[in-house]
């Protein structure tokens, strides 16, 4: 597939936006969600590369992604993507695999899964279509993007940039299952959250492992995922001034 120069990219984008900036919604939570993508439409049948593609924009209102805190279930069966494949892409192709066993949870009475390692299921690795991360010990923990099952998120990569900044430990590194579910024994765990441009931070209040249920305390007190969230909201809508360079105005 081509690159689609940067300033293509941000010229449609703009222009867009200024085409549905009625669009826009208010209040709390309220975004207009934007949506860049490439297909193919070369008009042939057969397994190939496309020799055409089509870059196209699209925009929808949308409110909170999820209504509250989840509860995920730690998959030990299905995988999302294997190494050597397309996992660190954001490839459609990539939700397809993830679909079935993502409702074979929600018939259990969860609404995510914790996907983890597709040859030995014994590493943490994702969370539905969002990155994840545990407070542990105030110490904060996220599985290394150097792995390509991994999708790297820029929401994940602003977290780590904001918790350094508050001198919060970092460790980006592989999380054995083993060691979540010993912590969550040991009431360790202080936060666990999902992460991701559409859902910003999404608090887990419940991981089921096996036949166990492990549940955490309230998410409204928890301090780093919350500070972390009103932070991005913050700048997102020009309440805080944006040090990092984030922010494209429109
Ligand atoms: C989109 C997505 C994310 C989050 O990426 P952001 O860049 O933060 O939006 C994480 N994991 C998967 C599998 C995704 O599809």
């Amino acid at each position: 597939m081509p690159q689609i120069p940067q300033d293509i990219f941000m010229d449609g984008i703009k222009e867009l936006i200024q085409l549905d900036k009625g669009w826009v919604p208010n209040g709390e939570g309220k975004s207009l969600y934007i949506r860049p993508f490439m297909i193919a439409d070369e008009a042939s049948l057969g397994v190939k590369a496309s020799n055409s593609y089509k870059f196209i924009v699209i925009t929808s209102p949308t409110s909170n992604y999820y209504a509250g805190a989840i509860s995920v279930k730690i998959e030990d069966d299905f995988s999302r993507a294997a190494s050597g494949g397309i996992g660190a892409a954001k490839a459609a192709a990539n939700y397809a695999a993830s679909l079935y066993p993502a409702q074979n949870a929600q018939k259990q009475g969860y609404n995510q899964l914790i996907w983890t390692d597709a040859s030995e299921h014994k590493y943490i690795e994702e969370s539905g279509t969002m990155n994840i991360m545990f407070m542990v010990n105030g110490k904060l923990i996220t599985p290394s993007v150097v792995s390509d099952t991994i999708l790297k998120g820029v929401t994940r990569d602003s977290i780590i940039q904001l918790a350094r900044k508050w001198n919060i430990e970092v460790e980006e590194r592989k999380i054995p299952v083993a060691e979540l579910i010993d912590a969550l024994h040991k009431g360790e765990v202080e936060e666990a959250f999902g992460m991701g441009t559409a859902a910003t931070i999404v608090p887990i209040h419940t991981i089921g492992h096996k036949n166990e249920k492990y549940t955490l305390t309230d998410a409204s007190n928890w301090t780093f995922s919350n500070r972390a969230k009103e932070y991005l909201e913050g700048l997102k809508r020009g309440h805080i001034e944006d040090e990092f360079n984030w922010i494209e105005k429109v």
